[in-house]
Order: C-alpha cells, then structure tokens, then sequence
C-alpha cells in the first residue's frame, strides 16, 4: 500500500491539471449516509424513490421531510481529513479542480475553492413554479416551502433521478475531465450517468486513474490505481508524501 501511496503522490506532484471527482463515499465519515450504503435507508424508503420529480409531485411533504432529515445531519456534519487534504491540494497547486456529485457542500466548508457541484446544493431551493432561487441557512419550518413571488412550491435545487445536470456545471466537468493528466476518484459507485463517465474521458485523452473507495465498482477494472480504504485515511496519507517532498 506504501508503495503504490508514494507512486501516486509522484504523480501527481508531476501532474499539470489534476482533478478529484468525488462522491457520496468522501462524506461518509463526516457521518452523512451514502444512498447506497447500510445507513442509506430513511424510514422504509430507498433515494430512489424520493429523489425524483414524481415523487415531488405526489407527495411533496414527504420529499421535503426526507431532505429536512438530510439537512439537519449535513449541518451537523464537520468536513473530514479527506476533504481537507483536498484542499490542501489546491492550495499548493496541484488539485485545478473538484468535481462533485455531493449536495453538502463540504468541500467549500474545506476551503476548496474550485468546485463544480454536478448535482446542485441541498441548501439552494427553488420554486417549480417560477423558478425563484434562494439560499436556506438551516432546514425550513415549514413544508413545502413556499415561493415568495408566486405562492408555488420549493424544491431543493438539487438533480434528482430522471433530471439533467446543469448545464454549465457539466461543461466545466468535461472540460476538466479532457484535460486532466490524473484524476482522483474518491468515494463514487460509478453507476450514476453521466458522472461515472467523466473518469473514461479522461482516461480517453492520455490521463490517469486513481480510484480511492472501499469497494470495488464499476470503474475498479478501467482504473490505473485503485487504492483501497477510506477517503478520510488514505488522501492524508498522499498528501504528506507530497508534503515530504515539497518541504
Ligand atoms: P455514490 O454513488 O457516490 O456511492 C458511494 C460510494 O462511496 C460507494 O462506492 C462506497 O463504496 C464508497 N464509500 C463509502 N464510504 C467510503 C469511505 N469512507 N471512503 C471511500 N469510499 C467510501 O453515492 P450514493 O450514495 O450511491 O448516491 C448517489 C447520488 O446521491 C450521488 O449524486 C451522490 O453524491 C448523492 N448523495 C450525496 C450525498 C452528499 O451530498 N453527501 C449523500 C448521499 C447521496
Ligand atoms: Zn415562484
């Protein structure tokens, strides 16, 4: 493992445009459940059954009760040493980018500055209505929120199953993806479309994969390196490899 540490802490002290893709596993140990993992289930119910328009549309005061349960465990959440070493990075000069699927914001909370949200932010709401935007600081009182130009109902401007991703944030993501000489993909299932394909664009155009994750996924066989572990433990690890040699 020390080995395979250190060759990728070489790399990417080498790299001109590394990126991170990161998923809901890099926030598990900032105690925010992953959808698919053991704690994913709330009450009786699967994400996948929740996080989609027609859920929204049925049953909105359930929607939103699952997303005051998932705000009131984000705020409580700190970013961990995965998330900070991500920072770090930046900091120096070596991560140009993270590209995250993760509602949180955590990241951000870790002082990366760089980061593409794929999958929106649980605290940025919407109306269905009319499209009015605004930025919660903690979880509404009341649900459904109500539009404060219409009257309608807001949603968490988040992507849900069956939705597109923002457009110019997934721009930005391929443009990353195309780009990078090494990516680093960081607790990801790699079965969510289209963010499980950034890592074969970047592998298309010459660069380099390193999986970081507990298990193995989809995108364990395409990858260069898998490093297998937690987020929170390994990312450390690289980034005083790469702080040994700076100093
Ligand atoms: P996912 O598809 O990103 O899967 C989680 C992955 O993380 C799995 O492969 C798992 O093996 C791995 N993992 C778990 N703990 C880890 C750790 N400590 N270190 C490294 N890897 C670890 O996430 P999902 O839960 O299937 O959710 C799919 C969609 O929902 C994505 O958009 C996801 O980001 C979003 N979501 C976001 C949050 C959040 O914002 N924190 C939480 C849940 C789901
Ligand atoms: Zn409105």
């Amino acid at each position: 493992m020390e080995d395979l540490l250190k060759a990728v802490a070489d790399i990417l002290r080498s790299s001109k445009n590394a990126v991170a893709l990161t998923g809901a596993g890099i926030s598990a140990e900032s105690g925010i459940p992953t959808f698919r993992g053991k704690d994913g289930l709330w009450k009786k119910y699967r994400a996948e059954d929740l996080a989609t328009p027609f859920a929204f549309q049925r049953n909105p005061k359930l929607v939103w009760e699952w997303y005051v349960w998932r705000m009131n465990i984000i705020s409580k959440a700190k970013p961990n040493p995965a998330h900070i070493a991500l920072a770090e990075m930046e900091k120096e000069g070596i991560i140009k980018a993270v590209i995250t699927q993760n509602v949180d914001g955590l990241h951000f909370r870790a002082g990366s500055k760089n980061v593409i949200e794929l999958h929106g932010n649980i605290w940025r709401i919407r109306c269905v209505n009319c499209n009015w935007k605004t930025v919660l600081s903690s979880p509404p009182t009341q649900i459904p929120p109500i539009c404060e130009k219409c009257g309608g109902f807001m949603r968490p401007d988040v992507v849900w199953f069956y939705e597109s991703l923002p457009r110019e944030a997934l721009n930005k993501a391929f443009k990353f993806a195309a780009q990078s000489d090494i990516m680093l993909i960081i607790g990801t299932s790699g079965v969510v479309q289209p963010a499980a394909s950034l890592p074969l664009i970047t592998k298309d155009h010459g660069g380099i994969l390193v999986e970081i994750n507990v298990a193995d996924t989809p995108l364990t066989p395409v990858c260069h390196y898998s490093l297998k572990g937690k987020a929170g433990e390994i990312l450390p690890r690289i980034y005083e490899y790469l702080k040994g040699k700076f100093e």
